[in-house]
């Protein structure tokens, strides 16, 4: 067998259109959706990550604001800003770029987002939401995860799903959306023993790990959706994912690469939260009383 591939970037573009086009009558009718997007310190790859988002939301006509802060910055001075822009009604979502430097408290920092602005989804409110079913942020890289199976007609109801790693900001939320979707599903973590044990039952497998290659072909059930979050470097600087691809793309079914897979769907997802959040509070102004 050799593996359909997932092309997030395909399906990326297809959402950003239609983020453009939303966030353009939203803006006609008086309100251009808005992303804050804070960047503390001159960490390299943080970089690289906001410039993307901030030109993400200038390619689908949202507005945007870049604040940079000096890693010196004080966490009451950082929180004080996060207070400004729950208050600016110019600005939708918000987004503090981690991570912080060790003398701030990135939780703290989290927390003190307006849960109506947390496009994230990392707050302990957006996170308690999904865990409950109730409306919320969803964390953009599940989110974008869930986007990627429904592109190719994969239901996960009834299926057995297998999430390898248990972070807040993918694994976790990655089970509880395929939970909610009605898989089965198996959260392994390092902790857990013989793995393939796991993996080679799946139907749907999540790799959320951060280990070059670390799921290999005899771990893969045949015909089965791989879905390879993992961002790594290999020897040559290359950049990679979780998965062995070479070997497992000729026993999935289908597989998403790296680059060009999940992570373009996560920038996409932060869009589309900006854009879901610009529309409820454009429906609270006008509807009040409406959820
Ligand atoms: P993380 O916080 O480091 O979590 C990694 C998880 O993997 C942990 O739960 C850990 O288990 C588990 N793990 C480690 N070694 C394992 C092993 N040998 N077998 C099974 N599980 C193992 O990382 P993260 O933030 O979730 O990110 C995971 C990867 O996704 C990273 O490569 C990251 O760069 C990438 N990522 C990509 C995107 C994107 O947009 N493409 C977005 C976010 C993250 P314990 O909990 O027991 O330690």
């Amino acid at each position: 067998m050799t593996a359909q591939l997932i092309d997030g970037n395909a399906l990326a573009a297809s959402i950003r259109t239609d983020v453009a086009r939303r966030a353009a009558a939203l803006t006609a009718r008086g309100h251009r959706p808005g992303l804050a997007v804070i960047l503390v310190g001159e960490d390299p790859a943080s970089q690289v990550y906001v410039r993307h988002k901030v030109k993400d939301c200038e390619e689908s006509g949202l507005h945007s604001v870049l604040e940079r802060q000096a890693a010196s910055i004080s966490e009451a001075a950082l929180l004080a800003r996060i207070e400004a822009l729950n208050a600016d009604p110019a600005i939708d979502g918000i987004l503090v770029q981690l991570p912080l430097p060790p003398h701030i408290d990135a939780g703290k920092v989290i927390e003190a987002i307006s849960p109506a602005k947390d496009v994230d989804g990392f707050s302990i409110v957006s996170a308690g939401a999904l865990m409950i079913g109730r409306p919320g942020f969803r964390a953009c890289t599940p989110y974008g995860c869930m986007k990627m199976l429904e592109s190719i007609g994969c239901d996960p109801r009834g299926k057995h799903a297998v999430v390898i790693g248990r972070s807040n900001i993918v694994g976790k939320p990655m089970a509880m959306l395929l939970l909610q979707a009605n898989a089965t599903v198996t959260i392994c973590h390092s902790a857990t023993p013989d793995l393939a044990h796991h993996t080679r039952q799946a139907d749907i497998v999540v790799a959320a790990v951060g280990k070059l290659s670390m799921l290999t072909a005899d771990m893969v059930k045949p015909g089965a959706v791989v879905i390879d979050v993992g961002m790594n470097r290999d020897a040559q600087g290359k950049l990679c994912g979780d998965v062995d691809f070479a070997g497992v793309s000729a026993v999935a079914g289908h597989l998403t690469p790296v680059p060009g897979g999940v992570g373009p769907m996560t920038r996409a997802m932060l869009l589309v939260n900006t854009l879901e959040a610009a529309e409820r509070r454009w429906r609270a102004v006008q509807e009040p009383g409406t959820p």
